[in-house]
């Protein structure tokens, strides 16, 4: 993960990419934890910049202290004393004339106890808070003054970094104050690499976002509008749409098979379907079918609301390898979806002569050696699994395309990893398969072109016709009587119902259980039903038999935990029940949702609500029963929680901007692509030096 220093003699290495250990002070120990932060080089300690700011530039009197601020007080000790109780802790009370605050410790030392006697002067900081009897510091940083000349209070406002087990903020501040000095001696002068301010020198920008002057605007600062910081936030901006744009450089001089169309197979294929494709299916597939005949790899992203049909291209694509006698695979993120998933194809794929195989990592040895073998064979063209696929035992014969459902559900290393299984065996020539990415997570078009400028994107923006929308209604948890008696009538006139109990323990086991109480319950108020449970805890075989048997309309009421999410199709279920669907994101309400209205009765969803209910739950939950447009509802989600819940990993695991932040700077996105195309075409150099300051760390980009 670390990026290799050159270990040529330093002076032959420019100061910025010298490495951390150049530093006085820093030897291998803490090398080691700046490079848990990602900093390995000086140019990195520059770039790290303070996520906030402190100010120790004067002294606050304490009456003006509010609660939740933070700042410098002085006073004189009234008296201290041990204050028993459920937490034991020292209290020392501090006047300053005009007003006092109580400093709070829960771990204390004797001798801290005799050195904060009455009388003595203090000068504390920290965060008040509000405590029993009025505002308390707790754990404050404090100073005993002794005679008449106190320390000197801080110049500039403190920066407060992100850091690591074992390095305290002083002592990073410290390091990068001897990054400045080392810049400051050297001739080494550090360049703006987009057009910008000029009065400034860039390295007098950078020092006053570390260290601000005690008059800046700090409200300015923390809001990240300051405009040295908006021109940063434009170079790292720009830096990431560079990387993505290299990124699909780089794939576009991979070799990918170039597979024939199938117009015969495909025809066939849709002849038997018991439906007509959609419009926007039929556009989609032809997309992919241009993009699988070049010898480019695909790298595509199809976007498409749940239950708008995304399946069915994926079968329609993998018919195109398998008529050019290669493979394809699908992976699916869970057990419940990668079995269905196998169940559909092999129902549409048997009939027309095309082996479907099939890993799900928890099968018999016995039948897992069988598979692996027809895959390494070839004589298994279409393999459906779970993230077993990815394991090194299995070798496929000639991948050519890789399809991966629900991607938000995968890491990028786990689609990277499954893309460099073509040719795997030994003696083939390296080839990169075509990859197909689905995604019932709709992220709004202007975010998704910038976060995904990487990929291609198609989108199915239209649902099946004969679907009758889903009717959402909000119900507070005390007429559960009444919802109950609704799944006794739904069910006993022939329609199936979902309960699903969402719980906030993190915990399987836990979840497991109270979804069982929730069944218990049930099956006592509803004793002529046929109702069953599944949940994360089941074996997979307990799972796949609940599940067939639901499917197949034995199974009246199914009380699940949140594990049916993702992708399962069970066309007569009509109702569901959601429990407390506060405690969820819209994203997954949504997911949840799309299992019901498959078919063609009316559905409802019900949203079993707990009070009291905070005021971006009402939000949330309102905007549910408003809409069944998953793209409005991820605009609304991208408001309240902010991308990276929408984006999922690709924010939340894989990048960390250094000072940007989508949400908040998705205005300058459209820009910085404009200005990453420009630059890729005319400036090597430049789309060198930027990738390298803001993006060279991070694994993603480093790996291709
Ligand atoms: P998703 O996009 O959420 O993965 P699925 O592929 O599971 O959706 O499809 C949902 C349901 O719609 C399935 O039962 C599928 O057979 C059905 N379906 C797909 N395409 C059509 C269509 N063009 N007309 C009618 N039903 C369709
Ligand atoms: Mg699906």
């Amino acid at each position: 993960m670390a990026r290799a220093v050159p270990s040529d003699d330093k002076k032959t290495i420019p100061l910025h990419q010298q490495p951390v250990t150049t530093l006085k002070g820093v030897g291998e120990q803490l090398a080691v934890k700046l490079a848990k932060l990602n900093l390995f080089t000086l140019q990195d300690m520059l770039f790290h910049l303070p996520h906030r700011y402190e100010d120790r530039t004067r002294i606050s009197p304490i009456s003006a202290l509010s609660a939740f601020a933070t700042g410098v007080i002085e006073g004189e000790i009234q008296h201290t004393e041990i204050v028993p109780g459920r937490r034991r802790s020292l209290a020392c009370q501090v006047t300053d004339g005009g007003g006092s605050i109580i400093l709070r410790f829960y771990h204390f030392s004797t001798s801290q106890r005799g050195a904060l006697a009455k009388g003595r002067r203090i000068r504390c900081f920290g965060e008040a808070r509000p405590g029993a009897l009025g505002l308390e510091l707790y754990h404050p940083e404090y100073q005993l003054i002794s005679g008449k000349n106190p320390a000197p209070l801080e110049k500039n406002l403190t920066p407060c970094y992100h850091t690591t087990d074992g390095l305290t903020q002083s002592r990073l501040r410290t390091l990068i104050e001897q990054v400045f000095q080392l810049f400051r001696a050297s001739e080494y002068s550090l360049t703006d690499l987009l057009p910008g301010d000029r009065a400034t020198p860039p390295l007098d920008r950078l020092h006053y976002l570390h260290f601000p002057p005690q008059n800046a605007n700090l409200q300015q600062l923390l809001a990240g509008s300051h405009p040295y910081q908006q021109q940063l936030i434009r170079e790292e901006l720009t830096a990431y749409q560079l990387s993505l744009l290299r990124l699909r450089r780089q794939r576009q001089q991979q070799q990918a098979p170039a597979l024939q169309p199938a117009p015969q197979l495909q025809a066939t294929f849709t002849a038997n379907l018991p439906f007509q494709l959609t419009g926007a299916q039929r556009r989609v597939c032809a997309e992919v079918a241009a993009d699988m005949g070049r010898s480019i790899p695909m790298m595509r992203l199809l976007q498409g609301d749940v239950g708008s049909g995304k399946t069915i291209v994926a079968a329609i694509s993998a018919l195109q390898a398998v008529a050019s006698d290669r493979q394809a695979a699908l992976m699916a993120p869970t057990d419940i979806l990668a079995e269905q998933h196998r169940l559909s194809f092999e129902s549409w794929l048997t009939p027309l002569g095309v082996t479907v195989g099939w890993l799900s990592g928890k099968q018999k040895i016995s039948e897992r050696r069988r598979q692996l073998e027809a895959i390494k064979a070839g004589t298994a063209q279409v393999i459906i699994g779970t993230h077993a696929l990815l394991q090194d035992e299995v070798i496929f014969n000639d991948l050519a395309l890789v399809i991966i459902d629900e991607q938000h559900r995968f890491g990028v290393h786990q689609r990277l990893q499954l893309r460099n299984k073509g040719g795997d065996k030994v003696g083939q020539q390296p080839v990169t398969p075509h990859q197909l990415i689905m995604t019932a997570t709709p992220i709004p078009r202007t975010l998704a072109m910038s976060a995904y400028a990487d990929l291609d994107y198609s989108v199915i923006d239209e649902l099946p016709s004969g679907r009758t929308p889903v009717t959402t209604v909000l119900i507070n948890r005390n007429r559960r009587p009444q919802v109950v008696e609704r799944i006794r009538h739904a069910c006993l006139a022939g329609r199936q119902a979902y309960w699903v109990c969402t719980l906030i323990e993190q915990s399987e086991t836990l979840s497991a259980e109270a979804a069982e109480d929730t069944m218990a319950h049930l099956q006592e108020q509803l004793p002529e039903l046929r109702i069953a449970l599944v949940h994360g805890r089941l074996k997979p075989a307990e799972k796949n038999a609940v599940m067939t048997e639901f499917k197949a309309g034995e199974i009246q009421l199914l009380v699940a935990t949140t594990v049916i999410e993702v992708g399962v199709d069970v066309p007569n279920a009509s109702l569901m029940i959601i429990e407390n669907p506060e405690r969820l994101g819209l994203a997954q309400l949504h997911q949840l949702r799309g299992r019901v209205g498959r078919g063609r009765a009316a559905s409802h969803c019900v949203l079993l609500y707990g009070e009291p209910l905070s005021d971006s739950g009402k939000t949330r939950l309102q905007a549910m029963r408003k809409t069944n447009d998953g793209f409005k509802i991820a605009e609304t989600d991208l408001q309240i929680r902010g991308p990276g819940e929408v984006l999922g990993t690709r924010q939340t695991g894989d990048i960390h901007f250094k000072l940007a932040d989508l949400q908040r700077d998705m205005a300058l996105l459209p820009q910085a692509k404009a200005m990453a195309t420009e630059i890729l075409t005319g400036d090597e150099a430049i789309a060198r030096r930027l990738v390298d300051r803001w993006m060279g760390n991070s694994e993603e980009f480093a790996q291709v």
